[in-house]
């Protein structure tokens, strides 16, 4: 780090859990953040504020006038262009430092398994079951811990898979496909604007916990909020020894 590196992460460096080498291992960090909506904004942010060395941004969609209640990384002026391009500048202009790669595409197949392959953490901040257990897959496959969030009307929930060991649960022992889930969705069903920025932002501390390698994540944990009456309820996740994504894999 150099003196202004020094001065700009000072306050994460008096930190005794993180110090020098846990602010360097930040640096030295890679995450995949996929979807720049309601989570992605927040948890971006605190990534690339807090030193993340390396983000890629991965989102298929324009910003819409309707993103902007809660979408914080956009502005008025970048409607209809690129999320991950209205992403990028936005966070290029808190912390250069901090290289994002814009990915403006669905990410799924190979390319999804590459940039999970290549990631130190992933965060699925989409808005999909199909994306959730996709990259679900591709982080079993890869061993590579997963924040999840979700959040619709007052609803939060958060949790992580750490999938680095294969004795944790992972999103599909918690969700299994094909229960015809009714997919519910923030255009319809609406969201609370700041419920986005505190699930997404406790997204970016779980994050930053295991890339820094101090603290107790929320494996094994689902974290639910309730916003309309600010409560948060705390639920165990086990694993499902019959689940089909991880207990097929070979350990
Ligand atoms: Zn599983």
């Amino acid at each position: 780090m150099d003196d202004q590196q020094l001065l700009r992460y000072s306050r994460h460096i008096l930190l005794p859990q993180l110090g020098i080498e846990g602010q360097e291992r930040l640096i030295g960090s890679k995450a995949l953040v996929v979807g720049a909506g309601g989570l992605g904004c927040p948890a971006a942010l605190y990534l690339a504020a807090a030193g993340v060395g390396r983000l890629v941004l991965c989102d298929a969609d324009t910003v819409d006038l309707t993103n902007l209640q809660r979408q914080i990384l956009h502005h008025t002026g970048t409607v209809g262009r690129p999320k991950v391009e209205s992403g990028r500048e936005a966070l290029g202009r808190i912390n250069p430092h901090c290289r994002v790669e814009a990915l403006n595409l669905r990410l799924e197949g190979e390319a999804l398994d590459e940039q999970v392959a290549a990631a130190d953490v992933v965060l699925d901040c989409s808005d999909n079951f199909a994306t959730r257990h996709a990259i679900n897959r591709a982080c079993v496959r890869h061993r590579k811990p997963l924040v999840s969030g979700a959040a619709i009307r007052f609803d939060g929930q958060v949790t992580v898979f750490d999938l680095r060991q294969p004795e944790n649960p992972c999103y599909h022992c918690l969700f299994p496909e094909g229960q015809d889930v009714e997919e519910v969705r923030c255009a319809v069903m609406g969201v609370f604007a700041p419920l986005t920025g505190i699930i997404g932002t406790v997204q970016a501390a779980e994050a930053l916990k295991l890339l820094a390698g101090c603290g107790e994540t929320l494996n094994g944990r689902l974290l639910l909020l309730d916003a309309l009456a600010m409560e948060w309820r705390s639920i165990a996740l086990a694993k499902d020894p019959a689940c089909a994504v991880c207990s097929a894999s070979p350990a």
